[in-house]
């Protein structure tokens, strides 16, 4: 920018990515907002960081809502890297480990104590994340209280979608539809995101588990069809899952973390 031009606003004060350190210093954020994503194969119709895409839209918008509602609520940069160890054999699934995630978050969790911000929402994207016991391993060592949303879980997305499929399929490519359409190629040159099952029925009814071995569970990575897909089921569930976040971080922004529970 040259001399004697007015220094632009920051558009979006609540994305650290963007705002500058006058407006930083100047915002006593109440509620920190971690984004955090993968980097993987999603069937042949969406991008790698379709996880990190879709973690930093919604998280800035649920943050948008939020800060309109007064809460000074504040978007730290996302975490591109989720933990893909049953994906270690397809090419470029960058995993990284929950043990290397932990120190990552304790270290980042250190920061924000040290500087006054006592509530942190980490905004998961990847199915392969798992922040519970992280945060149930660090919050006995920390003033800042931590809690963890998987966006996909909230609502009833039954309600919206045929086949949601847990990855890449019709929830997952509807809202990049809706987010980053224009990274998204054709529907017809997706796979159908076939699934194949477990052989024991314990791990196929859920009751017990084990990671799934990825290349022997999909032809093409995804498990979910897409064919339903479309952006205006994605914008109605994004819809829905950014104003039930702006609603939780608002309330979040305003308690005191000291008187969390109340009588029935
Ligand atoms: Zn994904």
């Amino acid at each position: 920018m040259s001399a004697g031009e007015l220094e632009p606003m920051t558009a979006r004060p609540y994305i650290l990515a963007e705002s500058t350190w006058k407006t930083v210093d100047a915002t006593p954020y109440d509620v920190a907002i971690l984004p955090w994503g993968a980097t993987e194969a999603h069937n042949y119709h969406l991008p790698y960081a379709t996880d990190t895409i879709q973690c930093d839209a919604l998280s800035a918008e649920a943050a948008r809502r939020a800060w309109e509602r007064g809460a000074k609520v504040v978007v730290l940069p996302c975490v591109p890297f989720g933990v893909n160890t049953g994906q270690l054999d397809i090419k470029l699934c960058l995993n990284m480990n929950p043990a290397t995630q932990a120190a990552l978050l304790a270290d980042l969790v250190h920061a924000l104590e040290v500087q006054g911000i006592h509530k942190l929402v980490i905004f998961n994207g990847h199915g392969g994340n798992d922040f519970r016991q992280m945060i149930r391993e660090l919050q006995p060592r920390t003033k800042v209280f931590l809690a963890s949303i998987n966006w996909y879980k909230i609502g009833d997305a039954k309600a919206i979608f045929t086949d949601l499929g847990d990855h890449a399929g019709e929830l997952e490519t509807s809202v990049m539809m809706h987010v980053a359409g224009d990274l998204v190629r054709p529907l017809a040159e997706a796979g159908d995101g076939r699934e194949r099952r477990w052989t024991i029925g314990g791990l196929r009814e859920g009751w017990a588990w084990a990671p799934r071995r990825w290349t022997q569970v999909t032809a093409d990575t995804g498990t979910g069809n897409p064919a339903l897909a479309t952006p205006e089921k994605g914008a109605r569930y994004a819809a829905l899952v950014t104003s039930r976040v702006a609603d939780f971080l608002a309330v979040l922004s305003a308690a005191d973390p000291a008187q969390l529970y109340a009588d029935a």
